[in-house]
């Protein structure tokens, strides 16, 4: 008996194993590692998941960033993307998406909003990265900011994502060329 129970506590230990691993090597494959949100694959597959429901996508680009980088260190460039993630975490409902987009930009996923409420969030967002960022490399002089492109649409078949991804890519690039540090609407 006391073998049999040795035997079983042993499968029990190893099964165990066996499963933390396949959640660490899940959470590796969907997240970005130095910030923790989803990344471009865990993104999409999050989406995939949605119900059919209008939506609100937001473009988030930091600005200056290359700039901070360089002028403050990599290190002080981590700290921000870090600080970004938390601002986020603030903002964001249970049920958003927040994903790295890759280098400096995230993307997020708000369902059940229209848009005059996403741009109220995307502003929050703004202010909330502001206080994330406060006193991070305090002796650095640019201060990060963030331009924010915002497009609505409708969680249906593939290829969706990208569509409304694209048209918030546009509003972000307009929010761009015309001064940054602010939040524009695709229309
Ligand atoms: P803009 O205001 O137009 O957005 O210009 P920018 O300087 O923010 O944009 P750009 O795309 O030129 O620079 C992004 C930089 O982000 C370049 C790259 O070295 C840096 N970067 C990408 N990934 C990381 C990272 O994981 N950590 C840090 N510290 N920097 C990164
Ligand atoms: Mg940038």
């Amino acid at each position: 008996v006391a073998m049999l129970l040795l035997t079983l506590r042993c499968m029990v230990i190893m099964m165990m194993a066996t499963e933390r691993t396949q959640v660490q090597l899940h959470n590796a494959a969907y997240h970005d590692a130095l910030t923790g949100v989803l990344n471009r694959a865990g993104m999409s597959r999050a989406f995939a998941e949605l119900s059919r429901q209008p939506l609100a996508v937001l473009l988030i680009d930091i600005d200056n960033f290359k700039q901070l980088n360089d002028s403050c260190g990599h290190a002080a460039g981590d700290d921000v993307l870090k600080a970004f993630a938390l601002a986020a975490h603030t903002v964001t409902r249970s049920g958003d998406l927040v994903a790295r987009h890759g280098g400096d930009e995230f993307v997020v996923v708000m369902p059940g909003i229209s848009q005059e409420e996403a741009v109220v969030l995307a502003q929050t967002m703004r202010k909330a990265f502001s206080t994330a960022t406060t006193g991070l490399a305090a002796d650095c002089s640019v201060r990060p900011t963030l331009s924010i492109g915002v497009a609505n649409g409708q969680a249906l078949e593939p290829g969706t994502f990208e569509a409304i991804l694209h048209k918030a890519d546009q509003a972000l690039y307009r929010r761009k060329r015309e001064g940054r540090d602010g939040v524009d609407v695709f229309d």
